[in-house]
């Protein structure tokens, strides 16, 4: 069973037609996570997002796999804990998507925390991943860090210290989850909207649902239902019971995204502004400077990047890389998302847990939100554990364990991951691509890549451009595999060609339109609409930094 636009129709008759065992509402990662966890157990799982798979919060994070170091500051030894073991586990579960990242804290005489309280710290983080990170954290004193960082500010510097965790691509790590719950037999469909639902008796029996492509309304039947819309949460709850009452805290946080030829940085930095972190972390393909941590009571669908938000994150860059002089012209692109945190009447935002809550209503809905990306998985088996509970004994002892170790996508694995990175000048050769693209492919797919090139060399011929034809190739992967619908989704969640390009990727849109719109039977019009649709996104999501 394929992830793929194509069996999108199918999808959705057999919504139509057949009971689930659970319906689980939100394709971003936890909803992902979710469905994965319950099909991996043998459970028959439907899956609606209402827009694209990970729009929400969920393509729109920092794309780090962190314990948090800084929730040793609020004594949450137990969340980093289990981040760190849970950043363990998805190195072994997706190689291809989630890569080590060494860290730099610079301590200033100034600072907020003095360093033997950081040692402190780091020592424990150490231990908290039980002395397991790719390398343990050490001290560095002034001179080795000014050789490391020359362009980081040296006045009253004291030294840094250096850790380990994680960069990820978090809207791929949601594409090859729900590519999973779908081999596991999960029923699963983008753009299909929770309007409402049906009671019989006291309990629900089904969604009410809304095509977002046909406008056609449907139930969606099943014995229990899993809310997992994030910031929307409590904009769902409203919409099933008239008695609902508000359980979020929502928080938007910005990101600003350079070129890693403009800030050079081999390591990431932890900038201690104020009472929150800022961090600038460098990726394979740029650096992004992230994150504000806001109040939010808008709707998460509007939320957007404002000039005060740029202003504090330039300004937090220049007081640690004052060498460096970074402006508003070197950005390349911004995000904004909304963190649907649980109100826990904490003083401010950044203060508030980021602990997720589960809870069920027993009309037959179980809520989750809050949490972080890092631990997914675990917030998945529990809210399986806690649905279960309303199923019968003998079912629940059938569906106990879930199968969600195993790595994500089976022929990435970590040792067929090093051996895509070792073959793939082979498959240039055998398919006179430059090395170059199929290094890139290898390192974004493993082994996958040789079908990615291989789905895609019959299908439209290889153009002068090898990087067009490259993405080309992508754009069709996307369609096959993670139900890729519209060309700005395919710019803004399966590719980072909008963040991290000077020119956002536009000079290739007319071919992969080309692409797209052959697979998916587009005119010429709706090509040109498409085309549009996406610099007006693009607009949209840089309107802070003119
Ligand atoms: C700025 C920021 C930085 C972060 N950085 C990190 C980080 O580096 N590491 C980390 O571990 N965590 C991080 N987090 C936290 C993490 O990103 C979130 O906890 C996670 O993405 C939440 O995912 P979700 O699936 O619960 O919500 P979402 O991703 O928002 O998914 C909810 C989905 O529900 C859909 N939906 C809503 N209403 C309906 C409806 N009526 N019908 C159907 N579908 C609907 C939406 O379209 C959406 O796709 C960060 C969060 C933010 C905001």
């Amino acid at each position: 069973m394929k992830l793929s636009a194509a069996e999108r129709g199918s999808v959705l008759q057999s919504m139509r037609d057949e009971e689930f065992d659970v319906a689980i509402v939100g394709g971003g990662i936890t909803g992902a996570g979710v469905a994965r966890d319950a099909a991996s157990r043998g459970l028959k799982v439907a899956l609606i997002e209402g827009s694209d798979f990970a729009s929400g919060t969920s393509s729109r994070s920092s794309k780090l796999i962190h314990g948090g170091i800084r929730y040793l500051e609020n004594l949450e030894f137990h969340l980093v804990f289990e981040a760190l073991s849970e950043r363990q586990r998805l190195f072994e579960m997706a190689p291809h998507l989630v890569h080590p990242l060494r860290f730099l804290l610079p301590v200033y005489k100034s600072g907020r925390v003095p360093a033997w309280k950081i040692g402190l710290g780091m020592w424990l983080y150490d231990a908290l991943s039980l002395f397991e990170a790719p390398e343990l954290s050490q001290f560095l004193d002034v001179n080795e860090v000014s050789e490391e960082f020359p362009a980081l500010q040296l006045n009253g510097l004291t030294g840094a210290f250096a850790y380990y965790d994680a960069y990820m691509d978090d809207d791929r790590l949601v594409m090859e989850t729900l590519r999973s719950a779908r081999q596991h037999g999960a029923e699963i469909a983008n753009y299909v909207r929770a309007t409402g639902v049906d009671f019989e008796g006291d309990f629900i029996c089904a969604i009410e649902c809304e095509d977002q492509l046909t406008k056609e309304k449907f139930p969606l039947r099943a014995r229990h239902f899993v809310s997992s819309v994030g910031p929307w949460t409590d904009k769902l709850g409203q919409s099933f019971f008239k008695d609902w009452k508000k359980k979020l805290r929502p928080s938007k946080g910005v990101h600003l995204t350079f070129d890693k030829k403009r800030f050079q940085l081999h390591d990431a930095v932890v900038m201690g502004a104020e009472s929150r972190i800022v961090f600038a972390i460098p990726r394979h393909e740029m650096v992004i400077v992230g994150t504000t941590d806001t109040d939010y009571p808008g709707d998460p669908a509007q939320v957007q990047t404002t000039k005060e938000d740029v202003d504090y994150l330039l300004h937090v860059v220049d007081q640690y890389f004052p060498g460096a002089k970074i402006t508003r012209k070197d950005i390349l692109g911004t995000y904004a998302g909304v963190r649907p945190l649980i109100d826990d009447g904490a003083q401010t935002e950044s203060k508030t847990s980021r602990e997720h809550m589960i809870w069920t209503d027993p009309r037959g809905v179980t809520f989750v939100a809050g949490g972080k990306y890092t631990t997914y998985r675990n917030m998945a088996e529990q809210t399986v554990d806690e649905v279960l509970n309303y199923f019968s004994l003998e079912e629940r002892v059938r569906y106990n364990r879930p199968k969600t170790l195993e790595p994500l996508n089976s022929i990435v694995t970590e040792t067929l991951f090093e051996r895509a990175k070792f073959e793939h000048p082979q498959w240039a050769k055998a398919c006179g691509l430059p090395e170059e693209i199929t290094a890139k492919l290898a390192d974004r797919h493993g082994l996958e890549a040789r079908l990615i090139i291989r789905q895609a060399l019959p299908v439209f011929a290889r153009t002068a451009n090898a990087e067009e034809w490259m993405w080309c190739a992508e754009a069709l992967h996307a369609i096959e595999h993670t139900m890729c619908l519209t060309l700005t989704d395919f710019y803004l969640r399966r590719t980072h060609l909008v963040l991290a390009r000077a020119d956002h990727g536009l000079p290739f849109a007319k071919a992969i339109a080309q692409v797209m719109g052959d697979r998916l039977g587009w005119d010429q019009r709706r090509r040109a609409e498409e085309i549009n649709a996406l610099q007006n996104q693009i607009a949209f999501e840089l309107s802070a930094t003119t």
